[in-house]
């Protein structure tokens, strides 16, 4: 006879897409959960703020945190077919208030977000304006202490409670990495993160640095170069000699890393160029941060690196009680976190049993072996690029499940080429090229 399923008491933090996947393959699988959001409302990234942070460069550690690192014009750098979930298809909605481009803006994200929880009844399981402050270890025990602090007119109100198991949904585009820069403590400029980037309209006719080469520094470039006199982008990706005019641009320059800046406003570049400048704005990427979360040393963020995890979710010492959904990068981020939810699930539920701890340290230990031989730095360890596709199918073959779709991964690649052939249209080119696939993809669905 088959074990029957236990159901767990379950804490997910965050109801971004994240969380909100979590929640729905937990309530599936029978578990009973309570999602905590610090915000008022679901989405998480996705929610559009407006307002910047006061710092604008985000360290000071007493600044009221904006969640949300989107810029006002952003639209998605996938296809929405790609983007979305596999069970739960990201297609346009028959209603002209929605945005139906393969490549919709920033609110229609959002909105699907919204379609799911509400198709899924997982609102009934949101806290909102909770926000965890704490989750510990009970004493002898695998249990989970969580101190939540619900926001309230006058009082915040703590409370305390005790889970099975917690699931860390919190994100990782709101605590901001700043490039280290000889002699910018007496620069005379403004600096900025693109955490707190919204609108160009501040860039109007200033001579701009724009340190990276991400995609949102590469999507930040073009929509400043439209207002500021001079734009010049550094990154650490191009060779020293590198001084180059940015292509369909007659005031954007890219550039070598910055040597050093200087009193007098000056800017001096590895490669040898000097360049006095108004603002610097650092599209630096971002740091996984768990201010709640004790672990007692078992669970670190050394060089962002979060570690050791078993395949980015379990840490050996604390699974299955402990888990991590969507600490990777460059992936299509949703059908991976849909995945790793329903492993956790079935973990939790005893429907699928882990290796032994030693296994997974192993499994672990080799993970990073394999890193350090092909020279990836540690603080890319969550990286994925293709091996997400191997990743997917492991997860599915955990969950009896298939991984992704063929068509998606093809559709994932079509896009990084859009994307570096044709970086200002790649969105709406491919609109016209490919109707019929798109109408295959539904039709399977
Ligand atoms: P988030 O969406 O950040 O959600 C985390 C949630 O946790 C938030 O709601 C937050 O309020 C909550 N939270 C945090 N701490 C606490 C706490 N202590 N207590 C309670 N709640 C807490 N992905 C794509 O697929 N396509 C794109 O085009 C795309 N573009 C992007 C552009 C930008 C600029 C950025 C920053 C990201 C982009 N992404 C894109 C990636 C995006 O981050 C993921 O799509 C996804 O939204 C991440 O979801 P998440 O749930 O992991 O994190």
């Amino acid at each position: 006879m088959p074990t029957p399923l236990i159901s767990r008491r379950v804490a997910v933090i965050g109801a971004g897409a994240a969380g909100l996947a979590a929640a729905h393959e937990l309530q599936r699988e029978g578990h009973n959960v309570v999602v905590f959001e610090r915000e008022i409302q679901i989405g998480g990234t996705w929610v559009y703020d407006p307002r910047v942070e006061s710092d604008p460069l985000s360290l000071d550690p007493s600044r009221s945190i904006i969640h949300s690192s989107l810029y006002c014009s952003l639209r998605t750098n996938l296809q929405r077919e790609v983007m979305g979930f596999i069970d739960y298809p990201f297609i346009p909605k028959d209603d002209h208030t929605r945005d139906p481009r393969r490549y919709p803006g920033h609110r229609e994200v959002l909105l699907y977000l919204q379609d799911f929880a509400r198709e899924f009844g997982i609102e009934d399981m949101v806290r909102l304006q909770t926000e965890v402050v704490y989750v510990g270890l009970v004493e002898e025990t695998n249990k989970w202490k969580v101190r939540s602090k619900k926001k309230r007119e006058n009082n915040d109100e703590f409370e305390d409670e005790i889970y099975d198991a917690v699931v860390v949904c919190n994100g990782h585009y709101t605590e901001p990495c700043v490039a280290q820069i000889p002699g910018i403590s007496s620069w005379p400029g403004k600096q900025m993160h693109s955490h707190n980037y919204r609108i160009p309209d501040l860039f109007q006719d200033q001579v701009v640095i724009l340190i990276g080469s991400s995609l949102s520094a590469n999507e930040i470039s073009r929509e400043i170069a439209g207002v500021a006199k001079e734009i010049h982008v550094t990154s650490r990706s191009v060779r020293d000699e590198t001084y180059e005019q940015q292509s369909g641009y007659d005031n954007m320059w890219i550039h070598s890393m910055i040597e050093s800046v200087h009193e007098n406003g000056s800017v001096i570049f590895r490669n040898g160029r000097v360049v006095v400048a108004d603002i610097i704005l650092h599209c630096t990427g971002y740091k996984y941060h768990f201010p709640f979360l004790e672990t007692n040393g078992i669970v670190t963020v050394d060089d962002n690196r979060v570690g050791p995890l078993f395949k980015h979710v379990f840490p050996p010492a604390l699974a299955p009680w402990l888990s991590f959904v969507g600490l990777q990068r460059k992936i299509a981020p949703f059908p991976i976190f849909e995945l790793q939810s329903k492993w956790i699930a079935d973990v939790l539920s005893g429907r699928i049993e882990l290796p032994s701890q030693e296994e997974m340290m192993e499994d672990i230990e080799a993970f990073y072996l394999s890193l350090e031989a092909s020279n990836v730095p540690k603080r890319y360890t969550h990286n994925m690029g293709d091996s997400q596709f191997d990743y997917s199918n492991w997860l599915g073959a955990q969950c009896g499940c298939e991984g992704f779709e063929e068509w998606r991964i093809q559709k994932y690649y079509a896009s990084g080429i859009g994307r570096r052939l044709r970086p200002d249209t790649y969105r709406d080119h491919e609109e016209e090229d490919d109707h019929h696939l798109v109408l295959e993809i539904h039709q399977i669905k």
